[in-house]
C-alpha cells in the first residue's frame, strides 16, 4: 500500500493525497452508520479528473490495493468502510456541472456534486433533480447506493434518473454505460448493473441525469392519528387509491415527543402518531389530492389535519420530519449510538411491521420519560 501511495503522490502531486489521522477517520467511520469497521483506509486521494482516477486505478491494480470511492459520506450502512485498508478516493474536487441541456431536460455532472447544489445551480430553469436522500449526499454516492428519498413515492429512485455513466474500472479502463438517448433498448443495461453497486464494480467519474419539471403547485399536510395502525392504514389507503402524492412519511408518538423535547423546529407538536404528506402537481391535481387525503384521513379517525400552501410555511410544517434523526442524535446519552436503518415489507404488512417493532422497542427501555 505504501508503494501505491508514493506512486499516486508522484502522479497526482502531494496535495492530492492525505494520510492525516482525522481525515482517515472521517473516511472510514461515521456516527450515523449501522456498521463501523475497526480498520481505516491507509490514505485518502483527491482526484480532479477522470484521467486522475484512471491513474489511481492503474496504480492500485498493479499493487492489488483496494479502492473505496467516497462522495458525501452520508450513507448509513457502512458503505464506505475500508475493511481491508486500501485507498479512499474522495471526489471533493470533482464537483462541477459539466453540461446542462435544459431543452433536453438532462444534465452531465461530476460525482462530487451534491444534489442540493445541483438543484441550486439550475433553479431558474424550471427544472429540478427530484431524488433527495441525506442533505450532504453527492451524485457519486447516490448512484453507488441507488438511493431514494422522501420523493420516492412519486419520482422513484436513483436508477430511474440515470441516462449514462462514465465509469473507471479497477484496472483503469474507462467505459460509458449508454451514451445519451433516453429511450434505447440496444445493448446490455449497464446502468442497472452500476447503479447500486456501492463502488464494487467501478468508479463513476461523470453522470448524465434526467431532470423533471418543477411542479406548478406544492402543499404539505400534517395529520395526527389515535394509533400507529390507523396512521399506517391511512397511508396504505392513499397509495391503493393512486392519489399522486409527492411524499408520505410517518413519525410515531415517541418520535414526535423527541422532536418536542429537543425543540429544534420552533413549535410544539401533538405527540400522536403523525403522517406527513407532500402534494405536487397542477393546481387542480393538488386541490383534488388534498380533498381525497382529507376524506381518507377522517375515515381512519384522524385527530387533526393541518395544511399549508405557502412555500416557507410548508418548510416549517415539514420540519419535524426533517429534524427526526438530528433530534434523536441530540437526545442520546453520552457514549450511546443511534441506529438508523430501513426495512422493506410488502405494502399489506406495513401497519403490522410498525406495530410489532414498537412493541419490541417498548420492552427495551431505551427512552427515559420526558
Ligand atoms: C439525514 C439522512 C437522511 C437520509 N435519507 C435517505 C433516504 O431517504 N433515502 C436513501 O436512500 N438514503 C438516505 N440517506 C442515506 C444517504 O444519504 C444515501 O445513501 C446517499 O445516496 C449516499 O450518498 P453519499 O454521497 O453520501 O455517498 P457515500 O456515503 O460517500 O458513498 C455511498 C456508497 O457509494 C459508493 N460511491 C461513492 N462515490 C462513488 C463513485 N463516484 N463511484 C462509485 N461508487 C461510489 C461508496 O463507495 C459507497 O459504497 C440518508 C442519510 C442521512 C444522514
Amino acid at each position: 500500500m505504501d508503494k501505491a501511495i508514493s506512486e499516486i503522490s508522484l502522479a497526482l502531486g502531494n496535495d492530492a493525497v492525505s494520510k492525516e489521522e482525522d481525515i482517515l477517520r472521517s473516511h472510514g467511520y461515521s456516527e450515523w452508520s449501522t456498521t463501523n469497521i475497526d480498520r481505516l483506509p491507509v490514505a485518502v486521494v483527491f482526484p480532479s479528473s477522470t484521467a486522475d482516477v484512471v491513474k489511481i486505478a492503474e496504480i492500485c491494480s498493479k499493487y492489488k490495493v483496494p479502492i473505496i470511492p467516497y462522495s458525501g459520506g452520508s450513507s448509513v450502512e457502512g458503505h464506505f468502510s475500508a475493511p481491508h485498508g486500501g485507498i479512499s478516493v474522495d471526489f471533493m474536487n470533482m464537483n462541477k456541472v459539466i453540461e446542462f441541456r435544459a431543452e433536453d431536460m438532462d444534465i452531465t455532472v461530476q460525482p462530487g456534486l451534491g444534489w442540493m447544489d445541483l438543484n441550486e445551480s439550475i433553479k431558474t430553469s424550471g427544472l429540478f433533480f427530484p431524488i433527495d436522500p441525506g442533505p450532504s449526499a453527492q451524485i457519486g454516492g447516490m448512484i453507488g447506493t441507488n438511493c431514494s428519498g422522501t420523493n420516492a413515492v412519486r419520482y422513484g429512485t436513483m436508477k430511474d434518473w440515470v441516462v449514462n455513466l462514465t465509469v473507471v474500472l479497477s484496472d483503469g479502463r474507462v467505459l460509458k454505460t449508454r451514451r445519451r438517448p433516453r429511450k434505447s433498448s440496444a445493448g446490455y443495461n449497464l446502468n442497472s448493473l452500476m447503479v447500486g453497486s456501492e463502488g464494487t464494480l467501478g468508479i463513476v467519474t461523470e453522470a448524465t441525469l434526467k431532470l423533471a419539471p418543477i411542479p406548478e403547485k406544492t402543499g404539505v399536510a400534517v395529520i395526527s392519528f389515535p394509533s400507529i395502525k390507523s396512521a399506517a392504514n391511512m397511508a396504505i389507503d392513499v397509495i391503493h387509491r393512486g392519489i399522486p402524492v409527492g411524499a408520505i412519511e410517518i413519525l410515531d408518538d415517541v418520535m414526535m415527543n423527541v422532536v418536542n423535547r429537543v425543540g429544534a423546529t420552533g413549535r410544539t407538536w401533538k405527540e400522536d402518531p403523525t403522517i406527513f404528506v407532500k402534494f405536487v402537481g397542477s393546481q387542480a391535481t393538488v386541490a383534488d389530492s388534498i380533498s381525497q387525503v382529507k376524506q381518507i384521513s377522517s375515515r381512519h379517525g384522524s385527530l387533526t389535519f393541518e395544511f399549508e400552501h405557502d412555500e416557507e410555511r410548508q418548510k416549517r410544517l415539514w420540519s419535524a420530519r426533517k429534524e427526526a434523526l438530528w433530534s434523536m442524535l441530540a437526545l442520546r446519552k453520552s457514549g450511546n449510538e443511534v441506529w438508523s436503518t430501513d426495512v422493506a415489507v410488502p405494502l399489506s404488512k406495513v401497519a403490522d411491521l410498525i406495530e410489532l417493532s414498537k412493541k419490541d422497542l417498548e420492552g427495551l427501555g431505551l427512552l427515559e420519560a420526558s
